[in-house]
C-alpha cells in the first residue's frame, strides 16, 4: 500500500469523469519540484547525527505551494508527493488561491530534546531557504510539528532574509504571528462538515456515537468539539492504547491523563481494545485522525459507522472506499474534512502578509463561510453523478485545477 499510488488512482477515476484535459492529467501525474536534503545535527551527546529531509511541490496552478511538514520515523518521498498532491487538490476544493506542497524528515522527535528539535527545525529552513518563502511555498505543522517548531522556522527564515518574513509558514504560536482559531482549525472544520451531514440524513446529533483513531491536535480538539456539541464519544487511540467504553468516555478527564502521562494508556473505567475492534465497533461515527493507509480492503467491510470523516491524510486506500460506497457508509474525505487547517492557515498568512489581525470570531465566521458552501457543492455534484464525496471533491478541484492551467497556457 502506497500512499502515492493510492493518490494517483484516486486522480484517475475523477478525471475519466469530468473529462480532465488530458495535458492537466499529465501534469498532475507527477511533482512540479522535488526538494531533497540531509539535515546534519550535532546531538546533545556530542555525536553527529543525519536526517533527511524533503520538501515537495507538487502544483502550483492556482497559487504558491501551501502545505505541512511532517515529522516521523516513516516518512519517505512518495508519502510526501502523496500528501503534497492532497494539499494541491484541498486548496481548490475549499476555493483558497494556493498551490499544494509538503514537506517530511525521517525522525522521531520523541526521541530528541528540546534543543536537538530546534537545531532540527532550523537546519530545515537553511536547507530549503531557496525553495521557500511567502510568495513560494508557505509551509505548516503536520503529524509531529507544532507551533514552536513553526516560531523556530519563521525565525531562521527571517534572520537568513535580514527582515521579519512571517508569512513563511503558517501554524505559529499567537505571541509571533499566529492566527487565532488556527490551532483548532481542523477539527472544527471537520466538525462543520459532519454537522452537515448528520442534518441530510434528517439524524439528531444527540447521542451518536463516535470513534477516533488519533489523539493530536486534531483528534483530540474533535473529541471536545464532539462531546461539547452533545455526540458521544465512546473510543478514542493514540499510538499507544485503544480506549473503550460504550456509556460514554469523559473526555476533560482523557485530555487531563494525556497531558499528564503523554498516553491514553492507563486511564482508568474503560476497556482497552485492539484496533480491529476499533473499526467495527457499532457506533455512528468513525473519525480517522492519525495516519495513512487505516482502513484498506481487508477492514473496510467490517465498518459499522454511518460517516467516516478524514481528519487524517490518506487514511482509506481506493479498494476500500468502494467497499464503503457499496455498503452506503458516507465517507467525508480528508481533501474536505480536515481542510479547515489549510483555511485558517490561508487566513494567517493574510494577516502576516497584512500586518492586521483578525478576532477569533472573524476567523470562525470566514472558515464556516469556506467550508459549510464547499460541504454543500460537493453534496450536490456527488448527487448529481452519483458517485461518493471523496471522486465530487477531486472532481471540483480537479476543475479549479484545470481552468487555472488552461488561462495561464
Ligand atoms: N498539515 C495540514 C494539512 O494536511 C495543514 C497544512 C497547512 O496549513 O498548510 O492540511
Amino acid at each position: 500500500m502506497n500512499a502515492y499510488d493510492n493518490a494517483l488512482r484516486q486522480l484517475e477515476k475523477a478525471a475519466k469523469l469530468i473529462n480532465l484535459d488530458k495535458d492537466v492529467l499529465t501534469r498532475l501525474s507527477s511533482p512540479e519540484k522535488v526538494v531533497m536534503a540531509s539535515l546534519p545535527i550535532r546531538m546533545d551527546d556530542g555525536s553527529l547525527q543525519v536526517f533527511q529531509a524533503y520538501r515537495v511541490q507538487y502544483n502550483s496552478a492556482r497559487g504558491p505551494y501551501k502545505g505541512g511538514i511532517r515529522f516521523h520515523p516513516q516518512v519517505d518521498l512518495d508519502e510526501v508527493k502523496a500528501l503534497a498532491f492532497w494539499m494541491a487538490i484541498k486548496s481548490a476544493v475549499v476555493g483558497i488561491p494556493m498551490g499544494g506542497g509538503k514537506g517530511g524528515v525521517i525522525v522521531d522527535p520523541k526521541s530528541l530534546s528540546e534543543a536537538e528539535l530546534e537545531k532540527l527545525s532550523r537546519a530545515w529552513v537553511r536547507a530549503f531557504r531557496e525553495v521557500i518563502g511567502p510568495a513560494k511555498d508557505i509551509p505548516a505543522p503536520d503529524v509531529y510539528t507544532t507551533p514552536q517548531i513553526m516560531a523556530w522556522m519563521a525565525d531562521e527564515f527571517s534572520k537568513l532574509e535580514g527582515k521579519p518574513s512571517l508569512g513563511v509558514v503558517t501554524g505559529k504560536p499567537l505571541e509571533y504571528g499566529g492566527s487565532l482559531g488556527r490551532g483548532s482549525a481542523t477539527a472544527m472544520g471537520g466538525f462543520y462538515v459532519l454537522n452537515q451531514a448528520v442534518e441530510k440524513l434528517g439524524l439528531k446529533i444527540n447521542k451518536l456515537k463516535v470513534a477516533i483513531q488519533g489523539f493530536g491536535n486534531a483528534g483530540s480538539i474533535m473529541a471536545q468539539l464532539m462531546h461539547d456539541a452533545g455526540y458521544k464519544v465512546v473510543a478514542l487511540a493514540d499510538s499507544r492504547a485503544i480506549i473503550y467504553n460504550d456509556k460514554g468516555l469523559d473526555i476533560d478527564k482523557v485530555i487531563a491523563h494525556k497531558e499528564a502521562t503523554k498516553s491514553l494508556a492507563g486511564f482508568k473505567g474503560v476497556e482497552e481494545i485492539t484496533k480491529e475492534k476499533l473499526f467495527e465497533l457499532e457506533v455512528d461515527v468513525l473519525v480517522p485522525a492519525a495516519l495513512e493507509n487505516q482502513i484498506t480492503k481487508e477492514n473496510a467491510k467490517d465498518i459499522n459507522a454511518k460517516f467516516v470523516v478524514e481528519l487524517a491524510n490518506g487514511p482509506t486506500t481506493p479498494e476500500a472506499d468502494e467497499i464503503m460506497y457499496k455498503n452506503k457508509v458516507i465517507v467525508i474525505p480528508d481533501v474536505l474534512a480536515n481542510a479547515g487547517g489549510v483555511t485558517v492557515s490561508y487566513f494567517e498568512w493574510l494577516q502576516n502578509i497584512s500586518n492586521n489581525y483578525w478576532t477569533e470570531e472573524e476567523v470562525d465566521k470566514e472558515l464556516k463561510e469556506r467550508m459549510i458552501p464547499s460541504f454543500e457543492a460537493i453534496w450536490q455534484m456527488a448527487e448529481e453523478k452519483e458517485t461518493d464525496l471523496r471522486t465530487a471533491s477531486f472532481m471540483v478541484a480537479l476543475d479549479r485545477i484545470a481552468q487555472a492551467s488552461k488561462v495561464r497556457g
